[in-house]
């Protein structure tokens, strides 16, 4: 697939950020440190099940302190509904933990200091680092991943290559809102399964061949005819044998 241009991929990100001019995330958070908790918290998870279960955790722990005396079979306690939520429980209580021991109880506005907390990946990090501190950073979530390779924005085999590329091609003043826009786009309109091209804003601008037509439009369109296969190449298969067929009856 052909990468998109510069040209295009700033008229991309126009028509998306004209249909949300302020993004934000769909995360619930207090301060830097609930939307750290929140973060970690929402991987291989919904947003939506994470809001679900973390106002009352935040309701008695939203600073590292809190979270740290808390412990981990209470704070696993508050999560149990969110996936993976042991490992999650751990993790959030041992990041509180080292940010009060290494960072004074503070959330370092840096990736690499972040990625060094339990439960923190480059992802996590760079949405830290975006929704918090302001900075550029493009987080490659499933959506993300997605929409850049099937629109041909900036395709990539893995999150980092696609990371990379859209560092490369995406013009500065749409830099810090990329992550969202494109997230919102995945989420939205560009669905996993079935993507909504018919409703698609930047359809004119997307590689990704054959569009789905609205659902009136394909109820107009005749249906596929099923092509049977041929009896004499299943006849060839091996341990596969065409059916005899009835026997005619035969008068005696
Ligand atoms: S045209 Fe379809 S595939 Fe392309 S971005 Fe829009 S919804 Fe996704």
């Amino acid at each position: 697939m052909a990468n998109m241009t510069r040209a295009r991929a700033a008229e991309l990100f126009r028509r998306l950020a004209a249909d949300a001019p302020h993004p934000e995330t769909e995360l619930h958070y207090k301060n830097d440190f609930t939307l750290l908790v929140a973060v970690v918290l929402s991987a291989q998870a919904t947003d939506a099940g994470v809001n679900k279960a973390t106002p009352a955790l935040f309701k008695i722990a939203d600073t590292p302190e809190k979270m740290a005396a808390l412990g981990v079979e209470k704070v696993g306690a508050h999560i149990k509904t969110i996936g993976l939520w042991r490992a999650k429980a751990k993790n959030v209580v041992a990041l509180s933990e080292k940010l009060i021991a290494e960072h004074g109880g503070e959330v370092p506005a840096d990736r690499d200091a972040l990625e060094q907390l339990p439960g923190v990946g480059r992802k996590t990090a760079n949405v830290v680092c975006n929704v918090a501190f302001g900075q550029p950073t493009i987080a490659v979530d499933t959506h993300i991943f997605r929409v850049s390779n099937r629109t041909g924005l900036a395709p990539g085999k893995t999150p980092r290559a696609v990371e990379d590329g859209l560092e490369k091609i995406t013009p500065a003043e749409f830099l810090h809102g990329a992550h969202h826009w494109l997230i919102m786009h995945g989420r939205y309109v560009c669905k996993a399964r079935k993507p909504e091209c018919w409703r698609c804003a930047i359809a004119d601008l997307c590689a990704f061949r054959p569009k789905t037509p609205s659902p009136d439009e394909a109820a107009k369109r005749p249906a596929k005819k099923k092509t049977k296969k041929p009896l004499r190449k299943l006849a060839s298969k091996p341990g596969l044998r065409a059916s005899p067929g009835r026997k005619k009856a035969t008068k005696k």
